[in-house]
Formats: C-alpha cells, sequence, structure tokens
C-alpha cells in the first residue's frame, strides 16, 4: 500500500446470516478461495449471533480471512412471535448502510472483486451495488430448495390455498414430486410473514451474478443438469460442494468419550442418532424413540436432549440446550437395559469424528443440509427424521431422489410409533434395504471424493467463478 496503491491480491467480501450452519460453508469456501486461489477475504456476521462458539470458530480461521462483526440493530419493534426467518431478513435489511460502509472502507484497502451474501442476505445486494460492487448468492443447501425458491414467485401468483393443502405434489424441473406438506416449513402458512420473506428472497436471488450452491451434481443430477443450463433471467448457477467443515472443530467440551466407545464396537455396526445442533423431540416421541432401539437390537449412538415439551424453555432454536439433565427424561431403566450395547450422550458430539468412525454404520438424522453431506462424504446411510426448515423436503429428496435414505412413516398427530422406528432400524443396518441404500452412499462417497479433489468438478465450477471475478467481478 505503500504510494497509495492497494495490493493486487483479489479480495472477497462475504456475509453469513445467523446460524453456524450458514456461516461454517461460507468459512470453507472462504478458506478454498484463500488456499487455492491467492485471495483474502473479509467474512461479515451480524451481532445478533456473536456467540462465543461463533467466535471461537472465526478466531480460528487462517489470517487472510479477517471476521468483521457488523454493529448491532434494534428489532425490538417486531412482533415477538416473529419467525427466525423473518428476524433474519429485517436485520439484514436494517444492515444495509453498515455494509456499504465496510465495502467502501474495505475497497480503500483491498481490491474487492466481489460481495457474496448468503440464503437471507440477498437484500444486502443493494449494500454491493451501493459500493460499486457486483453481488454474488451462496446457497448453503441444495439444488432442491434454490429450485423451490427460485420458482416461489410465480408459484406464489398461482397458489390459491397453503401448500400442505395442495392435492398434487408440486413439481419442479429435474426435482423430486414434493408432496404440499414437506415443503420448506417457512412456507407452510401464506399468511405469515416469514412466507412473504422468502417469496421476496427468491424474487432478488435473480440480481445476483451468479449463485454458488453448496451441493454436487451426483446427489441430484437432473436438478444439476436443468440448473446449469444458462436461462434468461436467472443467474447462472454454479454446485461447488460438499463443502463440510474442515481443520479444527470448535468442539463443545464433553462428547468426545463417545468416541473411545465407538473404538470397541464392531464395524459398521452402530446406529447414530442425533437431530442437528437445535433439533428437539417431545417427550412422548422421545419414549416411543427409547422403546423402538431397545426393541431393534442394534448397537446405538444417542445425542439426547431434553424434550422440546420439557417446560424450562429448551424448545427455543437458539437454546436447544436445557438446563435439566436430558437423561431424567428417558424411559425409566433405558439406560441400564441397553447398556451392553448403546450409548447416550447429552446434548452433543463431535460428529463428524463420529460418522468417519468405521464402526458406525447408519444414521438417524434430522436431514440438514450440513449432516447429510457430513454423512455423504463419509458413507453412511440415513434413516430421514426431518424436522424443520428444509429438512421435509431433504428427507423427500434423500429417498425417493438420491436413494440413500429410508423414511419413517408417521401416524396422524406426527409421532413416529415405536414399532416402526424398530422396523426401519432394523432394515437399514441388517435388512435387504439396508444394503441398498449403503450401496448408493458408498457410489456418492466415491462420486463426492472425486468430484472435491484437486481439478474434480467441484474445483472447476469454482475456478469458472474466481475467473470471473479476477477479470473485475
Ligand atoms: N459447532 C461446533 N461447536 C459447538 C457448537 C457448534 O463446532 O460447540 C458447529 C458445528 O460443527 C456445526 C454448527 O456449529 O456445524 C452448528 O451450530 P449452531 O447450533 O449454531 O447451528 P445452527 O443450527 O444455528 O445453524
Ligand atoms: N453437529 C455436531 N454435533 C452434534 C450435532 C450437530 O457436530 O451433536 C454439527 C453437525 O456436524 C453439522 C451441524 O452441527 O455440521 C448441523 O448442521 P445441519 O445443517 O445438519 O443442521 P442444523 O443443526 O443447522 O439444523
Amino acid at each position: 500500500m505503500e504510494n497509495g496503491t492497494k495490493p493486487a491480491t483479489p479480495h472477497i467480501a462475504m456475509l453469513a446470516t445467523p446460524g453456524m450452519g450458514h456461516l461454517i460453508p461460507m468459512a470453507e469456501l472462504a478458506k478454498l478461495l484463500v488456499t487455492k486461489h491467492g485471495f483474502t477475504a473479509t467474512l461479515m456476521t451480524f451481532a445478533s449471533t456473536a456467540s462465543k462458539t461463533q467466535q471461537a470458530f472465526l478466531s480460528s480461521l487462517p489470517s487472510s480471512i479477517s471476521a468483521l462483526s457488523l454493529p448491532a440493530v434494534s428489532l425490538s419493534d417486531l412482533p415477538p412471535d416473529s419467525e427466525i426467518e423473518t428476524l433474519m431478513s429485517v436485520e439484514a435489511v436494517r444492515l444495509i448502510p453498515d455494509i456499504t460502509s465496510a465495502l467502501k472502507e474495505l475497497k480503500t484497502r483491498h481490491t474487492v472483486v466481489g460481495f457474496v451474501a448468503d440464503l437471507f442476505g440477498a437484500d444486502t445486494f443493494d449494500a454491493a451495488h451501493d459500493a460499486g460492487l457486483r453481488p454474488y448468492l451462496f446457497f448453503p443447501t441444495n439444488l432442491l430448495t434454490l429450485s423451490l425458491l427460485l420458482h416461489l414467485p410465480e408459484i406464489d401468483v398461482n397458489l390459491t390455498c397453503d401448500f400442505k393443502e395442495l392435492e398434487e405434489p408440486v413439481k419442479l424441473p429435474g426435482c423430486v414430486p414434493l408432496p404440499g406438506t414437506e415443503i420448506l416449513a417457512p412456507l407452510q402458512d401464506q399468511s405469515k410473514e416469514c412466507y412473504k420473506w422468502m417469496v421476496h428472497h427468491g424474487k432478488k436471488y435473480c440480481e445476483a451474478e451468479a449463485i454458488l450452491v453448496n451441493s454436487f451434481d451426483e446427489i441430484e443430477p437432473d436438478a444439476a443438469k436443468i440448473l446449469r443450463q444458462h436461462e434468461p433471467g436467472r443467474p447462472p448457477v454454479y454446485p461447488i460442494g460438499p463443502l463440510i467443515q474442515t481443520g479444527s472443530t470448535v468442539d463443545k467440551a464433553g462428547g468426545s468419550e463417545c468416541l473411545d466407545w465407538l473404538d470397541k464396537q464392531p464395524a459398521n455396526s452402530v446406529l447414530y442418532v442425533s437431530f442437528g445442533s437445535g433439533g428437539t423431540l417431545t417427550k412422548e416421541q422421545m419414549d416411543e424413540l427409547a422403546y423402538g432401539l431397545e426393541s431393534s437390537g442394534q448397537r446405538f449412538l444417542w445425542v439426547v436432549r431434553s424434550p422440546s415439551n420439557a417446560g424450562d424453555g429448551s424448545s427455543n432454536y437458539y437454546d436447544a440446550e436445557s438446563k435439566k439433565d436430558p437423561f431424567t427424561f428417558l424411559p425409566e431403566g433405558f439406560r441400564e437395559r441397553t447398556k451392553e450395547r448403546g450409548m447416550v450422550v447429552s446434548s452433543w458430539v463431535p460428529q463428524i469424528k463420529v460418522l468417519a468412525h468405521e464402526t458406525t454404520g447408519g444414521y438417524v438424522c434430522h436431514c440438514g443440509w450440513n449432516s447429510t453431506l457430513e454423512t455423504v462424504v463419509h458413507g453412511v446411510p440415513i434413516i430421514a427424521w426431518p424436522l424443520f426448515a428444509e429438512q421435509k423436503q431433504n428427507a423427500v429428496m434423500l429417498s425417493e431422489g438420491a436413494g440413500i435414505a429410508l423414511r419413517l412413516e408417521r401416524r396422524g398427530d406426527g409421532v413416529v410409533e415405536r414399532e416402526e422406528i424398530e422396523r426401519k432400524v432394523r432394515a437399514l443396518m441388517e435388512g435387504e434395504e439396508g444394503k441398498r441404500v449403503r450401496r448408493k452412499v458408498a457410489e456418492l462417497k466415491e462420486t463426492a471424493a472425486e468430484w472435491m479433489k484437486e481439478g474434480g468438478a467441484a474445483c472447476q465450477s469454482l475456478s469458472e467463478v474466481v475467473a470471473m471475478w479476477k477479470k473485475g467481478g
């Protein structure tokens, strides 16, 4: 920067909206740009999520990625029952002036080649424009969800009832037909603010110069074929995944004793049971799961959380960890009866290490996209147990599309009964159906490795975007 000149090193400005599930894949993208393409990066986050976990995670990143925490904005004027998607969207809009200033300031010190925001941050494209930068979208979930959001504005115009009341499944080009009940949770009620925000985001996505997606063609091949084609009015789509967390993970204290236990089990014999970073079950559902696991006779590692109706506020998405000991909610005598072949862990395990372990042979999974990619990368077949966000539609895609998951039948009131759990657990761990999904996920694991290796298709996709950035955005 001598004589007032800026370093020629290309610099990318990024914004992750709240949730480690958004921040981690975006940070992985930043790491690739830094290590493989000679970039430096600034990663912006909202003040509302400046948690200790997030701080620790950001400070573990390479020094060529600078973290920038945006100023706090007040959301106290919003109704107290506002949905998480609404809160994130409003916060993004209110931060536009701050992001504009931050981008202008970055431009005085760096050769900034673009601005990348994620799925709830498309309104901040306006900040990029104001600062004279081109905006890009990073989509941390799959092509199915991207396709839904890109089509949502036109679907919305013709939608005369809520999705759940539709008699026919929703058919998106190249995607598995989606029963209305399984569609993205914030779209389930048209009268809610979050529904309107999602329609708005779908429109706004078209202002991106390009869309980078954390998925890869083989897991959703027909959707990939269609979205990779040029379509006027829609930005080009680049699948650059599967990006999963690498390097030192910020693991919570505890939870790692399960790895010693896994070491002592036979290969491929343990069913891992977990509902992501925030998922909880009701007490009734927890009981059904416990009895189902017990009567299946299979080995299991279950990450137990206090039930969502524990009455201590533990159902809050951002505070999934109950203050009470979750084991007190397990059925009487359950731990004693299953101690020879089951392990329960409270709240958190180092999941990637569990999935990578050779004794893990199956996963009862909430179908969050990060967990899904982690299980694919490690070749572990799934029993799909979706809870919220886009998890239900992911479950449809993983079972009926990719063929790597078995689906659980629910009772009319939504509860999965113990007999169904026992049946599907046995089917996955020792049945013919289990062999089929196991073979399929093993194939996908191979392809994912090919895809991500030096010179693989994911690298090529990213190189195309990088070339665009280096040419001047
Ligand atoms: N995470 C972690 N250690 C922790 C808490 C979270 O490594 O103590 C990481 C974890 O690897 C995962 C993500 O954070 O990828 C999920 O955290 P969070 O609960 O914030 O996710 P959200 O559901 O809000 O996206
Ligand atoms: N995770 C973990 N340990 C746990 C639960 C979750 O490390 O006990 C991590 C998991 O590896 C994944 C993330 O948390 O990276 C969850 O992200 P996902 O997108 O699957 O779902 P979310 O929790 O955000 O709904």
